[in-house]
């Protein structure tokens, strides 16, 4: 081998290499699903169980040329046929797959096949892709004799194909060492609680310790948290730096902060991806990801190493940006996204994007063995979207649907699954019904109704009809999480009104496979980070969230001071006044009169918080009756961004009156409304999650597992929605307010516990004519 350079300037996995130099064409996602992480390890176990004795499974191996040093670990091989092993797995059937997809596995066999003669001294190999079905347990191999002469060819060709973009990359890792050395954080002092948290980041990352950082809105922790993880990066050696957050804007609030700690360096020295939902970034959305069907899909691997090098020299690759580049080359704008997640420094995404059941972040985490830091922002709500990760529901409304208007083909495996469907329908005596798992014959129908469909989509692409592409993958997705069933998740079926347009029907069933503890799906999500922190302004208790989110035992927790003195805030305990189901319409006027009284006290912009839409209805139609004087205006069901931006803006600093909420919605968090725009806000109930037989069931489950099974369904869940929406009114140092709260329940010690520790709470006064009606 030819050795140009003194030393590898750099270093790539095998996968990496191919995937960058073999893949051509279209990009088709109809072969899918790819199996799981964990299903994809244990079928390559079966594999190599079945081999002979002296089978050498996952093989290290390293080759260089010309200063590219390539490294991977070959599935398996056997001295005794001098046969290496490339190993995939999949799901369905194999015709499925396109050729491109093949063409790139072979090219991953060889460089294999090379790396291992070279390590043997070997003249020639026999090269096998071995396909292992996931549901059958069955091999389909195909196989190829080499000389070791042809092998080392074709890695040349390769590596010389990588050259100009790895010595690219060394450049960048450079610069990017330098520049994170000399970095500095971006304002002139730390603000109040900033630095300690920004501290117990970096000595986290440094222990490699997960962190749970409990710290108060308004200190910058976004830009606190990130600056500490690219300080720790160099002596950390990370590959890449994983923003997660909850919504869009704190997306946006990332790409922010982080433009900040760039300053106005116009090169990307550190790069930044923003990854959003495909829905967000597709072109074509009456379209599917192929290229018999989209044209942003057709060539698309021929098209991208253009737009990938032109994406490389952007300084931010947010959504805007990647769009424009990808129209100028015409590829897709989400899937250029994701290839340019492989090469960017930061990825700024959504939780899904990693700890989802299919997350790229995390599969890519995997596959290259990246070292990566995690930063996980509003952690609070992980614990929510987690569960909806990994629970599903079908509806027979669906299929019924989709039925009527069914391609021939699929008519037959249809009316089987619609024959299941009645089945569970004769069978369900109650409202809601628990499985101990989803019915044999309702699961294989289901297969059957898939496997159908994909072969329907594979011969007919031009006929991806949205819904029946929607069916397909809520029911893959269905299967998957049937595959992965434990004592985690629960199985229901559940009576519903039928949806709109429904003919003859009133009701409809909908089978569900509900998530209750998250933790055994998301453990080995945090096990595989090099370094994790999760933090918000609500995180406690401690315990609660490992338990719960699977983190890992030796995880530090951190609680911030809060900058904020108990000086600015008044909270009050409206200690007579229940707001318990029972009691609620008996004190509704109690509320009402409660609320225009403090208004006439302190005249400004409220925020009322009530526990549900219904509950709210009422408690505003009750304010108006008693006090039609002051204006109010309510949150209401399903609202456009457009009508959320009007919401918002009523609360002007010289305006005055109060916006009614819900609990838990858009307006209980993430929402900035400082100084005068917002003095105070109106919390009633508990927050607490509705007794319904689901939630008994996450109790009783809660109970055995921790003990703890009012506190983990409903007592803290609920506090912690209190305390989000509280924290809407104290946003800076210069703000004052009020927060009354309302329900006597705030007033024992295990509520207190749960409340932030600079709150000082006094008992509120309710107006004297209602008191006496109020006390339960
Ligand atoms: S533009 Fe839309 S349909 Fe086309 S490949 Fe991209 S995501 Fe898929």
């Amino acid at each position: 081998m030819t050795h140009d350079l003194p030393a590898p300037h750099h270093t790539v996995g095998v996968r990496a290499l191919c995937e960058f130099t073999a893949k051509a064409g279209d990009l088709d996602q109809r072969f899918t699903p790819a199996p799981s992480a964990q299903q994809g390890i244990a079928g390559h176990g079966v594999v190599a169980r079945r081999r002979p004795p002296g089978y050498l499974a996952e093989v290290v191996l390293v080759g260089e040329h010309r200063g590219l040093r390539v490294r991977g670990r070959a599935d398996g091989y056997c001295a005794e046929s001098r046969r290496i092993d490339e190993v995939k797995t999949y799901r369905g059937s194999l015709d499925r797959m396109p050729a491109n997809h093949r063409e790139l596995h072979w090219a991953q066999a060889k460089v294999y096949g090379w790396l291992l003669c070279d390590r043997f001294g070997l003249e020639a190999i026999e090269v096998a892709l071995v396909y292992f079905e996931i549901a059958s347990q069955c091999e389909t191999v195909m196989s190829e004799r080499h000389t070791a002469q042809g092998l080392r060819a074709f890695f040349e060709t390769q590596c010389e194909r990588f050259l100009a973009w790895s010595r690219q990359e060394a450049a960048h890792a450079d610069a990017r060492r330098e520049a994170l050395h000399a970095l500095r954080f971006p304002h002139p002092e730390f603000r109040s609680g900033q630095r300690a948290l920004s501290e117990g980041v970096y000595r986290a990352a440094i222990a490699r310790r997960c962190l749970v950082a409990q710290a108060p809105t308004g200190i910058g922790k976004t830009v606190a948290t990130v600056f500490a993880l690219l300080k720790a990066w160099p002596t950390q050696a990370f590959d890449k730096l994983f923003f997660l957050t909850a919504k869009g804007t704190g997306r946006a609030v990332a790409l922010d902060a982080l433009a900040r700690l760039r300053g106005s360096d116009p090169t990307p020295v550190i790069r930044i991806v923003e990854l959003v939902a495909r829905d967000k970034a597709c072109e074509h959305p009456d379209k599917a990801c192929h290229g018999d069907s989209c044209p942003l899909a057709r060539g698309f691997y021929d098209r991208l190493p253009a737009a990938r090098q032109q994406a490389i020299d952007a300084p931010v690759l947010d959504r805007e940006a990647l769009r424009v580049i990808a129209r100028a080359h015409q590829v897709c704008p989400y899937y250029l996204g994701q290839e340019m997640a492989r090469w960017a420094d930061i990825v700024v995404g959504d939780f899904n994007h990693y700890f989802d059941i299919n997350a790229i972040l995390f599969g890519l985490t995997v596959a290259h063995e990246w070292r990566v830091a995690l930063l996980v922002d509003e952690a609070h709500n992980l614990l929510e979207r987690a569960r909806a990760m990994y629970s599903a529901r079908l509806a027979r409304s669906t299929l019924q649907a989709l039925r009527r208007s069914a391609p021939p083909d699929l008519r037959r495996p249809m009316e089987r699954l619609a024959r299941r469907w009645r089945e569970l329908q004769r069978g369900q005596v109650d409202a809601r019904q628990p499985h101990r798992e989803v019915p044999d014959r309702f699961a294989s129908a289901l297969k059957d109704v898939c496997a159908a469909i994909s072969d329907h989509l594979a011969e007919q692409p031009a006929q991806a009809e949205a819904d029946l592409l929607a069916f397909h993958f809520d029911a893959l997705h269905f299967l998957r999480l049937v595959d992965l069933m434990a004592d985690h998740s629960i199985i229901d079926t559940t009576v519903e009104p039928a949806p709109v347009g429904m003919r003859r029907q009133t009701t409809d069933l909908a089978i569900n496979l509900r998530n209750l503890v998250p933790a055994p799906h998301l453990r080995g999500r945090f096990a595989a980070a090099h370094a994790c922190t999760l933090f918000s302004a609500t995180l406690t208790p401690f315990a609660f969230h490992c338990d719960m989110l699977g983190l890992p035992a030796a995880s530090a927790w951190l609680d911030v001071d809060s900058p904020f003195s108990s000086a600015q805030l008044t909270v009050r305990i409206a200690d007579r006044l229940s707001t318990r189901y029972r009691d609620r319409a008996s004190s509704l006027t109690s509320i009402a009169d409660l609320m225009a009284r403090q208004l006439a006290a302190a005249p400004g912009n409220y925020l009322a918080f009530f526990s549900s839409f219904d509950y709210l209805q009422r408690a505003i139609d009750r304010f108006r009756e008693r006090h039609a004087g002051i204006t109010v205006w309510a949150q209401s069901r399903f609202m456009t961004a457009i009508e959320r931006d009007a919401f918002l803006a009523r609360f002007s600093d010289d305006s005055c009156g109060i916006g009614f909420a819900v609990l838990g919605g858009s307006f209980a968090e993430g929402v900035d409304l400082p100084g005068r725009r917002l003095v105070g806000a109106f919390v009633a109930t508990l927050g607490l999650p509705p007794p319904n037989a689901v939630n008994e069931a996450l109790r009783s489950r809660m109970e055995t597992d921790f003990g703890a099974g009012y506190a983990y369904t409903y007592l803290y869940p609920g506090i912690q929605r209190v305390v989000q929406a509280a924290g809407r009114v104290i946003r800076t140092e210069q703000d004052r307010g009020i927060v009354y709260l309302l329900d006597d329940r705030f007033a024992r010690t295990e509520v207190r516990r749960l409340l932030p520790r600079w709150w000082s709470v006094e008992p509120a006064a309710l107006p004297p004519w209602n008191a006496a009606a109020s006390a339960s």
